[in-house]
Order: structure tokens, then C-alpha cells, then sequence
């Protein structure tokens, strides 16, 4: 495939705000392609070259593709500089630049495979002189480069792609372009990525052996699957009733989920929520793992706590977030901030899949297979039937450190659920009950400049929530309090590489900030209660007709939550949840969005 073809596609998918129109325009791009290629243009539609959980990033500053620029037009630093910030955006320069100068080799245009090679060199390229390899390979690229291709390449290379495709348009789009376009299929097609998290997996067993053919997609050591979610409930009682009178109960300890693939030989190697691979993170984790567990290979899924050593208690949270990200003094850190994982599920063991038997059968085959120590141990559960028993556990694991408790199906249908969220699991926190305590945890889709003391930067920020269905963001509040000094600072560097110019069109809201934000980054925030708003939209329509839910009085609560990407935010059926579950609710008075 030629590349300025995919690069006219980009150009029609950035225009349109409207999903529908996104996926037919996604399913002609695609209907013709053929592995490799299919693969290597559902990931360029993304921004990504690989998987996600592969962690491969392009590296190149802004800086670095300046200078690609500057030597590719035979234009000055300076004045690529100078454009862009009147533009606000290099790829936009650099297609102007592109437009002015002639291009060399008009007669061999760039084809997707190689394009697809070469940025790959790109993101290999490490150690010293990289950077120059880097700066070589794109200007190299951008010599041969249309204006509309070379504003395509810079803009993936910096990450700053606004194609706006996401995970769920091109499950639908493989749907209609390779099946029969019907919900059955599209769930299929799901429920196989669910399991293996690899887009162009997916999309080539599609192709070469139809829908039937996905059932050869298999869970394998090495590749994270989706996580299986949590409903909520209003209290105890209603805990066990939608359980059906029995369940098990478990302590919800409050830290990192991590999913370990422990293979027969070779590192172990463990990824978080978002599966981004974090074994770096947690060596003593990674060392222990195949001492603990006795058929490999295995795949565990447990929650990773900081611990006192001394007391051999469960710490804040906030602990063991400053493990991460930080390898320089990661064996300091590592003996200041112990952690113990409590594993509470297994998909694999022995090599075999598991993780669609009952999950009474699985925690016993769990417990069969490990061995506990001081780093690993089993989720402390207990089988309840009775309000009392649950409310004595429930306290228990509060006196404990944990949140809550997670209460889970003993139901011959409880099999884990990738990537789904369901009454299978139900999670009841502290202090649920009384009022609106619980967190959200909101996507940045917006920054508001600030007055007063915060005058020249963001003062405040607009929140969404995500709905899986519409594939959406929809804003619930906008929030300034609750950041100190250096929160409030590092916000624009967290925010700068996702800001834009328009609203991004999975964004829906009834608010214009002054800066509007791609959904990437999640912040934890609480408030006092949920309030119908004539200007949100999570939720729109779900109450009352024309209004969605606000957060009223909300604060960020310091937690960044990293271990989230925007899709994994709080639901919108979530914020629904709650604002039914709330105690005043009989005359819900619309909100003027004061704050
Ligand atoms: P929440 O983060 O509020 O959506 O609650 C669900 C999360 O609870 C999961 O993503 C896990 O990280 C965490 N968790 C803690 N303990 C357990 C447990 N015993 N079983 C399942 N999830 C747990």
C-alpha cells in the first residue's frame, strides 16, 4: 500500500467528528489489506507501532524532529522553530515546509511497509548516536515525503497523531470489513483481543481463517490479557442479594494490579492494569514468582501492596507508587518500600488455560499451586452467606488496610471475563454507603486558565468519565481544588503532548475550556454528591432527558492514577451506579455549574 493513500485516509478520519462515518471510512482503508500490512496500518492508525503492552516507543523529542525538519527542507532550526510556534504544531510546519521545497525522487513514492520499517529503526535506535540515527532516518524519510505524508510522519513520530482511532472503532471495523458485520461477530472479534491484546493477531486470523478461525487465539506467557471489572453496590445486603445469598468474599487491597507470566524458564515478567510491563519495577517480585508457583507455565493476577516490614502491615498506596518509574534508586526504594503481591485469580497453569473454569475451581487450584511467602501470598477470602458474616469481614479487612471487599460469584458461570465488567465481581468500599465517599477517577479532556495566584497557567481542569458503549468521553466536573503548588506545576508538562486546538471528537461536553485536552491522563478526585447538569454529559439522558451527571464540589485527591489509561477511568455505568446508589436523591435539582 502506498503511504500517502493511508496518509488521504488520516486526513478524512482527522476531519470527522461522527464514529459511524470513522468506521466506514476505516473499513474500506482496511477491507482490501492483507497481513503484513493490515497489521502495520492498524497500529499507525493508533499512533502505535506494536501492541501497546509492548511498551515500543518512538523516543524523538521535539527537539530531534525539528532538526529532521530543518535538514529535510534545508530551512534554519531557528525558523522551523519560529513557524511552529506560530502553527502550534510541527507536522503542520513541516507539511508547509514540504509544500515550498522539490522533492527528490519523485518516481519511487513511499510504501506503508517501508515507512512501517523505518520508523521501527526509529524506535530501536538506543545508546549513544542514537539520536543522530533517529534524526537520519526521518529526514531521510521526509526528503522523499509529500507535504501531506511528511505531516503525518512528524506528527506520529512525536506522538501527536489526532487520527482519533481507537481499540473499539477498529474491533467494529474489523467486524464489517472481514465478518458479517453483526453483534455476534463484533463480540467474538472482542472477546479473542480480550484475550491476547494484539490487534494485528486478531485481524490476520480474521483474514486467513474467518471468524471461526478466532477461537485458535489463545492465552499465552508473555502476552497480557484484558482484566476482568468490577460492579458496585449500594451496601452489604444488596452485595449478597445480587450474589444470590452466597459468595466469596475477599479483602480489596488497595495498590497495583499486576498479571505475572511466570514461564518454564526465563524471566518472569509482569504487567500492570493498562498491561504495560512493569517488571522492572519489582525485581524481588520477578525472583520469588517461580519459587512460589509450582506448574509453570503460569499466569497469576494478584494485587501488589506496600508492607512494613516490621509489622508486617499494609501501607498507603501511595508507597509503592514511588517504585515506579524510578530505576536509578530502585534498590533503595526497593528495601525502604517492601511489597508483598496478594494473588487473587489464575488464567494458565501448567500451560493449560484455566481462566474459563468456575472460579471456585480456579482458587482451589490456586491454592494447590502456591506456595506463600513473605512476597507472595493468596488474597484473604472467605465464603459468606449471611449480612452479619459480611459485614464482620468487611470491617475486618478495613482493620486490615484494605479499601473494602470484592465479593465474587461462586456461580458455575463465574468463569474470568476479560476486559469485562460485570456483576460477577462486586466491589464495596469504605464508607461507600455514607454519601458520595467513593472516588472517581476522571480523564483530563480539558484546562481552564487559572486567575489569581494561578494566573498564566491552568487553574482548573475539565473531567470524563468513559463510556465503553458510544466509545466516549463524557465530562462530569470541572475541578481545582485539591492540587498543591507542584501538582499544579507538573499538570502542563503531564498534559502538553496530548493538548489540541479542537475538541477531540470522542470528547463530549457542553463546556468550552481554554485548552482542550486528548484523553490520556486520569486524576483521582471525590465530591459530595453526584447532581443532574444541564452542561455535563455523563450519562446524558439516563435520569432525566437532556441532563447528565455532575460531580458536585469536586478535589483532586493528589493521586495521579498512571496505572490507568483514559479507557480504564471510571465507567460511565459506574457514575450511574453510584448516583443511584446515593442516599438523597428524590428531587434532583439541576445544577448551574457554578464552580
Ligand atoms: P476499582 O479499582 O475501585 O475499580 O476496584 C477494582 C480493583 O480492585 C481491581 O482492579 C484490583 O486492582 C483491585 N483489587 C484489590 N483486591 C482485589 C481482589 N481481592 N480481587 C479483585 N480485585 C482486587
Amino acid at each position: 500500500m502506498r503511504f500517502a493513500d493511508l496518509c488521504e485516509t488520516f486526513e478524512r478520519l482527522e476531519a470527522t467528528p461522527k464514529r459511524l462515518e470513522m468506521r466506514s471510512i476505516l473499513v474500506d482503508l482496511i477491507r482490501p489489506l492483507r497481513p503484513p500490512d493490515l497489521g502495520r496500518v492498524l497500529y499507525l492508525a493508533q499512533g502505535l507501532l506494536r501492541p501497546e503492552y509492548e511498551g515500543v516507543e518512538l523516543g524523538m523529542a521535539d527537539s530531534l524532529a525539528r532538526r529532521a525538519v530543518a535538514t529535510a527542507t534545508h530551512t534554519d532550526d531557528s525558523v522551523v522553530a519560529k513557524r511552529t510556534k506560530e502553527s502550534g504544531d510541527l507536522g503542520t510546519t513541516t507539511g508547509e515546509l514540504l509544500a515550498g521545497v522539490r522533492r527528490l525522487d519523485e518516481t519511487t513514492p513511499l510504501r506503508v511497509a517501508e515507512v512501517y520499517s523505518e520508523l521501527s529503526r526509529i524506535a530501536e535506535a538506543k545508546g549513544t548516536g542514537s539520536q543522530e540515527t533517529k534524526v537520519q532516518i526521518l529526514s531521510e524519510l521526509l526528503v522523499r515525503a509529500s507535504a501531506l505524508e511528511g505531516k503525518f510522519l512528524v506528527r506520529f513520530v512525536l506522538g501527536t497523531l489526532r487520527v482519533g482511532v481507537r481499540e473499539m472503532t477498529i474491533l467494529d471495523a474489523l467486524a464489517e470489513a472481514f465478518g458479517d458485520g453483526t453483534k455476534e461477530t463484533r463480540r467474538q472479534i472482542e472477546a479473542a483481543f480480550n484475550l491476547c491484546s494484539d490487534l494485528e493477531l486478531v485481524a490476520g486470523v480474521l483474514v486467513e481463517k474467518g471468524v471461526e478461525g478466532l477461537t485458535s487465539v489463545s492465552l499465552e506467557v508473555g502476552r497480557p490479557m484484558r482484566a476482568m471489572l468490577a460492579e458496585r453496590e449500594k451496601d452489604l445486603a444488596a452485595v449478597l442479594k445480587r450474589m444470590d445469598g452466597r459468595a466469596a468474599f475477599e479483602y480489596k487491597y488497595d495498590g497495583l494490579r499486576v498479571q505475572a507470566h511466570i514461564p518454564k524458564s526465563g524471566p518472569v515478567r509482569l504487567f500492570s492494569r493498562r498491561l504495560e510491563e512493569i517488571s522492572a519495577q519489582f525485581p524481588e517480585l520477578v525472583e520469588e514468582l517461580p519459587r512460589t508457583v509450582r506448574s509453570v507455565p503460569a499466569i497469576l493476577e494478584g494485587e501488589c501492596v506496600p508492607i512494613d516490614p516490621d509489622t508486617d502491615e499494609i501501607q498507603p498506596f501511595q508507597q509503592v507508587s514511588r517504585r515506579r518509574g524510578r530505576k536509578h534508586d530502585l534498590e533503595r526504594v526497593r528495601d525502604e518500600v517492601p511489597v508483598c503481591l496478594f494473588v487473587f485469580d489464575v488464567f494458565l497453569l501448567g500451560g493449560a488455560p484455566v481462566f474459563g473454569r468456575p472460579f471456585p475451581e480456579r482458587r482451589a487450584l490456586l491454592e494447590k499451586a502456591l506456595t506463600p511467602t513473605e512476597r507472595v501470598r493468596l488474597a484473604v477470602q472467605r465464603v459468606v452467606t449471611k449480612e452479619e458474616d459480611a459485614q464482620s469481614f468487611f470491617d475486618e479487612a478495613i482493620a486490615a488496610g484494605g479499601e473494602g471487599i470484592v465479593a465474587k460469584s461462586l456461580a458455575e458461570g463465574s468463569a474470568y471475563r476479560a476486559g469485562a465488567r460485570g456483576f460477577w465481581w462486586i466491589k464495596y468500599k469504605r464508607e461507600y454507603s455514607a454519601g458520595l465517599s467513593d472516588s472517581i477517577d476522571g480523564v483530563v479532556v480539558g484546562g481552564f486558565q487559572g486567575r489569581g495566584r494561578r494566573a498564566g497557567r491552568f487553574g482548573a481542569f475539565l473531567l470524563a468519565v468513559y463510556n465503553p458503549k458510544l466509545d466516549r468521553f463524557e465530562s462530569f466536573c470541572k475541578v481545582g481544588s485539591g492540587f498543591d503548588d507542584a501538582q499544579l506545576a507538573e499538570m502542563p508538562k503531564r498534559l502538553h503532548r496530548y493538548e489540541v486546538d479542537e475538541r477531540p471528537p470522542e470528547v463530549v461536553t457542553g463546556l468550552t475550556p481554554d485548552r482542550w485536552i486528548r484523553p490520556a491522563v486520569v486524576l483521582e478526585v471525590r465530591g459530595a454528591e453526584l447532581t443532574l447538569s444541564p452542561v455535563h454529559r455523563a450519562g446524558l439522558g439516563a435520569i432525566r432527558a437532556g441532563a447528565g451527571l455532575a460531580l458536585r464540589f469536586p478535589r483532586f485527591t493528589g493521586r495521579f492514577r498512571d496505572d490507568r489509561s483514559a479507557t480504564e477511568a471510571t465507567a460511565t455505568s459506574e457514575l450511574l451506579a453510584m448516583y443511584r446508589s446515593q442516599v438523597r436523591q428524590e428531587t434532583p435539582e439541576p445544577t448551574p455549574d457554578a464552580d
